[in-house]
């Protein structure tokens, strides 16, 4: 029996296994992919907008080449993070359900077993599900919307669509290595939340012409070799080879249904926490990083998030005393 179930290996979720066991309880981390699976799953090239010491956690010092660390210093950060403080992992092995009985113990069923739990952290992160564009032809194998690295786009014409961070950062990337990036935008600009040091890089190089744009434009139709584009000067069909469709993603909300927490009855569908504890509408159920915004998932990261581990182990601690 376990005093705590943590359900995802993320910064937040390896966050809350060192607090607990600094405070002496018994604690798995379960995640289904591999030790902070969303941040391998990034492209390779990814730098993040925090300095390095506002990712730490567990007191281990982050050293980083730049001020900004890059994902494969956060991959060697993390992993050593988990070395230092023994964390009890594991890895490849996905949560299915969650089922609390009339004891009120938490019954959970992985792909590779069952556990018993007196209380659960979901710590799920946002990054399993895309955005669809809903068009014809998203299925193509040349659509994308995870992006890794550059190469393979050299010489091709691509369409990145988005206007956020993430199409930044590919259109940037993939037209300094030689693609032919045309951008395709819902909104009338390149988005305010893009990183400060970036925008003018990417808005400088549309002005030129260097890379193309369609603002107030979103795509119809993708065939093997061509795109239909709505635009404000009427459709537009454009030659293509890939679409990069960084339209965001966000957070698998069934587990949570299912073990019946309540999200507000917004459009951002925020789930219900006390803010004091994390703890949600179901006692003895937690929530910890991005997971805690809902659909808007740049209201929690990392640096603002490491804290929910301290808050709901320090809660979990009173409970057992
Ligand atoms: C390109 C990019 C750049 C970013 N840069 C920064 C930055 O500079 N600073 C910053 O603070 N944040 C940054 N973020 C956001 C940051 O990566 C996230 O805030 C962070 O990963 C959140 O940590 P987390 O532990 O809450 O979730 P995640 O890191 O997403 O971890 C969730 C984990 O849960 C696992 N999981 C999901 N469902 C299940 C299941 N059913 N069973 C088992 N495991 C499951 C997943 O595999 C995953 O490993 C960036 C994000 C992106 C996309």
């Amino acid at each position: 029996m376990h005093d705590v179930l943590i359900i995802g290996a993320g910064p937040i979720g390896l966050a809350c296994g060192i607090e607990a066991e600094k405070a002496g309880l018994e604690y798995v981390i379960i995640d289904k992919g591999c030790l902070v699976n969303s941040i391998y799953n990034y492209p390779l090239g990814m730098t993040f907008f925090s300095s390095s010491e506002k990712l730490e956690i567990g007191g281990v010092p982050f050293i980083s080449h730049l001020n900004k660390p890059n994902r494969f210093e956060a991959l060697e950060y993390y992993r050593r993070v988990a070395m230092t403080w023994s964390l009890k992992v594991r890895l490849y092995e996905e949560v299915k359900t969650a089922v609390k009985e009339e004891d009120g113990i938490f019954t959970i069923t992985t792909s590779k077993g069952v556990y018993k739990t007196k209380a659960v952290i979901i710590a799920t992160g946002f990054y399993d599900i895309p955005y669809l564009m809903n068009v014809p032809g998203e299925d193509l194998p040349k659509v994308a919307h995870y992006y890794k690295e550059p190469h393979p786009y050299f010489g091709q014409k691509i369409i990145v669509v988005g206007a956020a961070n993430s199409a930044v950062d590919v259109a940037l990337e993939t037209y300094r290595k030689g693609a032919e990036v045309t951008m395709v935008v819902r909104e009338s600009g390149i988005l305010d939340t893009v990183k400060y040091w970036v925008k003018p890089d990417i808005e400088n190089r549309i002005e030129e012409g260097s890379i193309k744009s369609y603002f107030n434009s979103e795509i119809t139709e993708i065939r093997p070799h061509e795109v239909d584009i709505m635009t404000p000067d009427g459709p537009k069909t454009v030659e293509n080879d890939y679409v990069m469709a960084m339209t965001g993603y966000k957070p698998n909300f069934s587990l949570m249904e299912a073990m019946g927490v309540e999200f507000q009855k917004d459009e951002l569908h925020t789930p219900i926490f006390n803010d004091k504890t994390q703890e949600s509408n179901v006692e003895n159920i937690y929530l910890a990083g991005v997971v805690c915004g809902g659909l808007k998932t740049n209201k929690w990261f990392i640096e603002n998030s490491r804290v929910h581990a301290e808050v709901i182990i320090e809660d979990l601690a009173i409970k057992k005393k």
